[in-house]
């Protein structure tokens, strides 16, 4: 059986028809379903006369019992209102993060915390990484625990964006990798399937990693942490001291597998490429897809064989560490890397339709708010630069970091509330419409935080603080409609042309007149030769997104910005717009997931991406 730790017992709904029923039927007679009336509704019915039903209880029999016992069919608008913590799926994809084990980074970074327990720059205190540490950071049983939690709590499961975080993804063996995604596909197959198919094979690859891996929490009892300043060993070292064992058992397991000594286990570590493709293939059609494939790496561990793997692993989107432009910077804080190669980076990656979203980290030891003010403006006037999406995470001090010893000395200080707030409030004006500032503030639990800012919702500060003067930034993410119903009549199609490296971009965007923006397509019309012959010629899709709350197949909620066009709209005009910049071909860089909605609009498969001609095109 799946530990409790993973899966909470389900309520058993037929034992409990009557009180069920009961609330829901108050629900559904309330003039409005909102916190109080599920509040009162639950309350008015406690269960067993004492406790009370959680509001996951209430989903799953709305689920269950709509359209019978006298409940008017299933309609996906109540279950919207009656699930919990709506803005998590607001952007029409639910997202699954999922971490890699505990493994050596080639960084140095004095700024990063080196918590053994996790692979590199995680603190096991933090939320997602106390699910991964609890799942033995495994991808099959990450992935079921994390649909199983949407599912429970009424969330849709059908479009999953597969966030895959953790130290240096390209610095891990290519097997690792291989089978990490397969196994993270695995689950979304099965899960597609049946959740129950799923929780149960969840629960034996739970009891194969009891039974032996040292990743399993029983097992792993380590206890060491570092100081970070006053480090007698690396993390790189304790790591590879603390899982010796488990490094070993991985590689004799790999070899047993290839040499044909035993048969396949969930735990094995080993996956080839035919099997990832399969499991990828069986995903066109699932009904749980993965529409989006992120992994994080170094700008120094980017170069066009990388970049071509990940994209056959079929990645999507890379999230990158730039964290200054000033190389003055960078070497103080050991990154190991120049901005020559984060621009090369980021080259590499917009040439291979790749979306970038970038990690930038102001109060890093060596710089001043002020340096920061213009370091963050390079962001966006260096054409080789200009991310798409963007974390801003000011440097937090953290004992297991090196940089203890440079607050110990004061020659490094946090900055205040005050200087925080001022240079926030300037980054997000100076942040042009095209790029989404995805997190502001590392949510990094406030135990860690030695000394400085421990606020985690520094964005509604921020918002506040410019608010009070009048004002909003410019980013997507402070103009997305969200959930709200939209209709054809309010929104224009907007085009804002940018220079980058490899060519120019075209960010096209459906707004309302007060520049909310309901979708969006990120276009490359690249100058120089393509990184693979099958993008000879070929203009690139790299991003279609639709807003609006992530409805579930079959479950289509009308007036929702998903469902009236806007995709197809954006991807005609963008074939128009390379048409009449000479390209024969337009590519998208799909998604596995997504591949059957641009089979849908034209494109064929390609090896890595998918094409479509264009015929009106003038000879390039
Ligand atoms: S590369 Fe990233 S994970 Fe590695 S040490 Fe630097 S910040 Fe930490």
């Amino acid at each position: 059986m799946p530990s409790k730790r993973h899966f909470r017992p389900e309520l058993d709904l037929e034992a409990y028809r009557e009180p069920l029923l009961t609330i829901l039927q108050t629900l559904l007679d309330a003039p409005e379903i909102n916190r109080q009336t599920i509040h009162n509704a639950l309350t008015r019915c406690p269960k067993d006369g004492v406790g009370f039903f959680r509001r996951e209880d209430i989903v799953r029999a709305y689920r269950h019992y709509a359209g019978t016992h006298g409940l008017p069919p299933f309609d996906p608008a109540v279950l919207e209102r009656i699930r919990l913590k709506p803005t998590r799926t607001v952007s029409g994809v639910t997202p699954v993060t999922i971490l890699t084990k505990p493994y050596p980074c080639p960084g140095e970074c004095i700024f990063c915390p080196s918590d053994v327990r996790m692979p590199k720059s995680y603190l096991s205190r933090e939320p997602g990484a106390m699910r991964a540490e609890q799942n033995s950071f495994d991808p099959y049983l990450q992935t079921v625990t994390r649909l199983y939690s949407y599912h429970i709590n009424g969330h849709p499961t059908d479009k999953i964006e597969l966030i895959i975080l953790g130290g240096t993804w390209s610095f891990y063996p290519e097997t690792y990798q291989i089978w990490f995604i397969r196994r993270a596909f695995d689950a979304l197959n099965d899960f597609g399937q049946s959740p129950e198919l799923a929780r149960a094979r969840a629960a034996e690859v739970e009891a194969a990693l009891r039974e032996g891996s040292q990743l399993h929490p029983d097992n792993n009892t380590s206890s060491v942490s570092l100081d970070g300043a006053d480090l007698e060993r690396t993390y790189n070292q304790v790591v590879q001291d603390i899982y010796r064992a488990e490094m070993e058992r991985s590689r004799r397991e790999a070899r047993a597998v290839t040499g044909g000594l035993r048969p396949r286990t969930p735990l094995d570590e080993f996956a080839t490429w035919a099997e990832l493709a399969e499991a990828q293939q069986i995903n066109e059609t699932a009904a749980c897809r993965c529409v989006g494939l992120v992994v994080e790496t170094r700008p120094d561990h980017i170069d066009p064989e990388e970049v071509l793997r990940i994209r056959r692993l079929g990645g999507t989107k890379v999230q990158i560490g730039i964290q200054s432009l000033n190389d003055d910077v960078l070497r103080l804080n050991r990154r190991g890397h120049d901005v020559a190669a984060t621009r090369r980076a980021i080259g590499l990656l917009r040439a291979a339709g790749f979306k970038i979203h970038a990690h930038w980290m102001p109060n890093l030891y060596g710089s001043d708010p002020e340096a920061d003010r213009a370091d963050y403006a390079r962001l966006f006037a260096d054409p080789a630069i200009r991310p798409d999406e963007l974390k801003l995470y000011p440097c937090s001090l953290i004992e297991s970091a090196e940089l203890m010893r440079h607050y110990r000395d004061g020659s490094w200080r946090p900055y205040t509330h005050d200087e925080l707030l001022d240079l926030l409030a300037e980054c997000f004006l100076q942040t042009p419409e095209y790029c989404r500032l995805t997190r502001v503030v590392r949510d990094i639990p406030s135990t860690d935080i030695l000394t400085g800012n421990r606020i985690t919702n520094f964005r509604e500060l921020v918002e506040g603080a410019l608010a009070a003067r009048g004002l909003r930034g410019p980013d997507i993410r402070a103009r997305e409609v969200r959930g709200r119903q939209i209709g054809p009549d309010d929104l224009r199609l907007d085009e804002l042309w940018y220079d980058t490296s490899t060519g120019q971009e075209v960010f096209l965007q459906q707004i309302t007149a007060a520049r909310e923006i309901a979708g969006f397509l990120r276009l490359s019309l690249p100058a120089g030769d393509p990184l693979v012959d099958e993008l000879a010629g070929a203009a690139m899709i790299r991003e279609v997104h639709v807003y609006g709350q992530s409805v579930g197949i079959g479950e289509s909620m009308p007036g929702k910005a998903q469902h009236i066009g806007l995709g197809t709209t954006l991807i005609e005009r963008a074939a128009t717009i390379a048409s009449e910049h000479g390209y024969a071909r337009l590519a998208v860089i799909s998604s596995v997931g997504t591949r059957e909605y641009y089979r849908r609009r034209g494109f064929a498969d390609g090896a890595l991406y998918q094409i479509r001609p264009l015929t009106q095109a003038a000879p390039r």
